[in-house]
């Protein structure tokens, strides 16, 4: 029973995760995203249901159009993929191991537990928006990456579901005046220092819209964990960033060294290397730097393992 169920919503998560590859593709153009068929980008054919199932076909047609054979962007298979891992953890969370649930929720870990418990429909409410959430914020994750913009419909959207479920969350588990208003306070509170740096570098350190994407990570975590997530954001940025800088580094330094000293390196290898270096992403200003990926991967950390993970590290 639990294999199944796993796998049935990995299987409903990939479909998913084809759906959101269409938004990512779609939003902010005049395209619908309901309507109009989905085409290959080379030769214009129309796609086919064999053309669509989530991670197989792509697979099975070895990454390329049937017709013209031009390549298909790995992001297609990638979002499918995570989508269906990520649908399976949120399942397996909310139905097999809920103790792991102990302090990563707004509200007391245990409490969630036995009020969820008492109360299947909520519990399964605030299952289908935190699936929708997920969604969302992996379209944002990929539209940042892609476009280092995040989309005002998408944000706002998730914002807003966050922020019903701490509503519902704050009547249901019957919290008193001052934990109903910290609660509600910690979307605002949690996105006010991406405001403000945001404000004082007139958006060349951080845009607006990671603000809004903090207003998610309040709501969805409360003030205290909020503030944890956001924490290990920077940690996460400057990791990254830092590690892709010295590996760049590295192959410049053997790429040009390699020349100076007049070492016969095949004209291929070097050619990789050029490849491979023009492939890891310079980023010169800050504001180039699209910051919401790692909010978002910051968010499921804390979401997943709450503050234990402090403890591992
Ligand atoms: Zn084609």
């Amino acid at each position: 029973m639990t294999s199944l169920t796993l796998i049935i919503s990995f299987i409903f998560g990939t479909i998913i995760g084809s759906f959101l590859n269409v938004i990512i593709y779609r939003i902010n153009t005049n395209l619908s995203i309901s309507r109009g068929r989905s085409k290959c980008f080379s030769c214009n054919r129309g796609l086919e249901p064999k053309d669509l199932v989530p991670v197989f076909s792509y697979l099975f047609f070895k990454g390329r159009c049937r017709t013209c054979k031009s390549k298909i962007s790995m992001q297609y298979p990638l979002v499918e993929v995570l989508t269906g891992v990520m649908f399976t953890l949120i399942t397996y969370f909310y139905f097999f191991d809920g103790a792991v649930f102990i302090g990563n929720n707004i509200f007391n870990g245990g409490l969630v537990l036995q009020g969820l418990t008492q109360t299947p429909f909520i519990k399964y409410l605030f299952y289908a928006f935190d699936l929708t959430t997920l969604s969302i914020l992996i379209a944002i994750f990929v539209y940042d990456f892609k476009h280092k913009i995040i989309p005002d419909k998408l944000v706002y959207t998730g914002a807003l579901i966050m922020f019903v479920k701490a509503v519902i969350g704050i009547f249901i588990f019957k919290l008193t005046d001052l934990e109903a208003a910290l609660i509600l306070l910690a979307g605002p509170l949690v996105a006010l220092p991406f405001a403000l740096f945001w404000l004082v570098s007139g958006g060349r350190w951080m845009g607006l819209g990671d603000a809004k994407l903090a207003l998610i990570v309040g709501w969805g975590l409360g003030i205290s964990y909020g503030f944890t997530a956001l924490m290990y954001s920077f940690w996460i940025g400057t990791i990254v960033i830092i590690g892709l800088s010295l590996v760049r580094e590295m192959l410049q330094a053997f790429s040009t060294r390699n020349n100076a000293l007049g070492l016969r390196i095949k004209f291929l290898q070097n050619q990789k290397m050029k490849y491979f270096t023009s492939k890891i992403p310079s980023y010169k200003l800050r504001s180039e730097i699209p910051f919401g990926p790692f909010i978002i991967v910051a968010f499921y950390m804390i979401y997943f393992v709450g503050r234990n993970l402090l403890w591992w590290l």
